[in-house]
């Protein structure tokens, strides 16, 4: 078992409980095992009111509904791993339909057969769609005639805007390829990094032939037993949000300290680390009372020392707690920059909406104009199809994203003019007659780390000059993935590296 440099058992202080910070929790007190004493050797400590960060669910309309992450992927193993070690794999829910549409060329269209995080892998299906105008699809159609040599000597990131547009032209890129890739890092695929976003598509490139090709996955999922397709998403019964809330309750049954409502405003290095003692201090600021070991002159006012730290903040928060310790590594922290988007959420009475709800809602491309206009909203969730769970007779829950990096709109109107414009989209698109019975704005200010270019070479320099610093490592949406399985693995990699660490093994960046 890890013991502190004196012999005693060390305490460790995770700074944030969002999925990254619950996790990285979880495999600390697993690996330290139950306090001897009954004193928490693992605290976390959470600014906001509850854990979970941008796992959140509320009532609305009489049901409980996610107002961000609801469903995690499920071909990636970290959350639904997670999940079964909580004893939640009985819990787990596939969504109840499949298949989005895109609004494309003034109306509704189904995505195509055989895309690939947008990039469309089979010409047929592409040109069917109508999603693309002839000409685009005739450029993309090159991609299966033209010979690309390959480049086994080409090195280095790449937008991924750039790659598609060179291979497949740019109508596939805006139209199918921003949305999607785009859309789940609120951001625009010009800018955003191919190998941090979707690093098949660099090494697709890189090699000879058409790139649709390269990009086709197995043709479909092996069925489970009961002959159902294996799901792509996977959520709780309930909402997803059950799954910061068992894993919290989890963790202070193991004997963890979880405290909200404190925030950690400075990190210290303390001078007694030379002598065995703790490395670290942290000033800590809210309700902090009831945290085990503070002390300092006031409730409001309170220190910790602490043998290791993991910062599962966002970029911003741990550049800000580094940049003492590791100027580097804040100064590349402090310049990710992040985009902020809304969560519109609709309850709309069903004799209302004219059109058919077909899959599990759309995206709006941002070439595709609403009402002659750039739209506001970003894509469309239809909720009470996408879980069923959520469904009553009557009404129809439907969530808007809106927003996106560039895209200053949503933060000049307060949140009725948000609403009001989000809803008339959602009527021109849809044909919806009336009015919502019910809506709820909800901001997600400063919420996704654009990963540019480069990103994931930054990314492994932050992890190095952190991992320098005695017992600190770090964790979250900022380094190597935003989705809940990416920040779960995070935060449990920053576990084991705190751990060996203080276990005194030479310093390594988490994998
Ligand atoms: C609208 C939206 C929809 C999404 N949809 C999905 C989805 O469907 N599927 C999916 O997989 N992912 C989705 N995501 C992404 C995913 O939810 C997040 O990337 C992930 O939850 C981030 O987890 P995290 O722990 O890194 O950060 P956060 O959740 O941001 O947690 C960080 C925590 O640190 C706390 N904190 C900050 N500073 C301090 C401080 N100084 N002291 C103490 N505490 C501090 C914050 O209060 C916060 O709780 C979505 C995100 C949004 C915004």
């Amino acid at each position: 078992m890890t013991t502190g440099h004196d012999g005693r058992q060390p305490v460790v202080a995770v700074v944030g409980g969002g999925m990254a910070g619950l996790a990285a929790a979880w495999q600390l007190s697993q690996d330290l095992g139950a306090p001897a004493d009954g004193t928490a050797r693992v605290l976390v400590l959470e600014a906001g009111a509850r854990t979970g960060g941008k796992v959140r669910s509320t009532e609305f309309a009489g049901r409980q509904v996610d107002l961000a992450a609801d469903a995690f992927l499920a071909r990636r193993p970290e959350a639904t791993g997670l999940c079964a070690e909580l004893g939640l794999t009985d819990a787990l829910v596939a969504p109840g339909t499949s298949g989005a549409a895109l609004w494309a060329r003034g109306r509704l269209r189904m995505m195509p057969d055989g895309v690939n995080l947008g990039v469309p892998t089979r010409w047929w299906p592409l040109a069917r769609s109508g999603i693309l105008g002839h000409a685009g699809a005739a450029r993309a159609a090159l991609d299966l005639v033209r010979p690309h040599r390959a480049d086994p000597a080409a090195a280095g990131d790449r937008a991924v805007g750039g790659v598609v547009t060179a291979r497949l032209g740019h109508e596939v890129t805006e139209r199918l390829v921003d949305p999607l890739i785009g859309g789940i890092h609120a951001g625009g695929v010009d800018d955003l990094s191919a190998e941090a976003t979707f690093p098949p598509l660099l090494s697709a490139d890189r090699q000879a032939g058409s790139l649709m090709r390269r990009l086709r996955l197995p043709a479909t999922p092996p069925p489970d037993p009961s002959g159902a397709p294996s799901p792509v998403f996977w959520s709780l019964d309930g909402t997803a949000a059950r799954l910061p809330a068992e894993l919290t309750a989890a963790l202070v049954a193991r004997g963890v300290a979880v405290h909200t409502g404190v925030a950690v405003e400075a990190l210290v290095r303390r001078a007694d680390d030379a002598t065995g003692g703790p490395a670290w201090e942290l000033t800590l600021a809210g309700d902090t009372a009831s945290v085990p070991g503070a002390s300092g002159p006031s409730d409001a006012a309170r220190t910790l020392a602490v043998d290791g730290v993991i910062l599962a903040v966002p970029a911003g928060q741990a550049s800000g707690l580094l940049a003492d310790h590791a100027p580097r590594a804040a100064a590349v922290l402090g310049d990710i920059r992040h985009s902020s988007v809304s969560v519109v959420t609709l309850a709309v009475p069903s004799r209302a909406i004219r059109g058919e709800l077909v899959g599990t809602g759309f995206l709006v491309p941002r070439t595709s104009p609403v009402g002659g206009r750039t739209a506001l909203i970003t894509g469309c969730t239809y909720l009470t199809r996408k879980w069923p769970g959520l469904a009553r007779p009557g009404d129809e829950l439907i969530r808007l994203s809106v927003g996106r990096f560039g895209d200053e709109r949503p933060d000049s109107i307060d949140d009725d003019e948000l609403t009001a414009a989000a809803f008339e989209e959602l009527a021109r698109i849809l044909g919806i007659d009336g009015r919502p019975s019910e809506s709820l704005v909800t901001r997600w200010h400063g919420a996704f780390p654009q990963y540019t270019p480069g990103h994931l070479a930054r990314s492994d320099r932050v992890e190095q000059a952190v991992a320098e610093l005695p017992g600190v490592a770090v964790a979250g949406s900022a380094y190597r993935g935003v989705g809940i399985p990416a920040v779960v693995g995070s935060g449990r990699a920053a576990a084991r590296v705190v751990l060996a660490s203080l276990d005194g093994a030479p310093p390594t960046a988490p994998v």
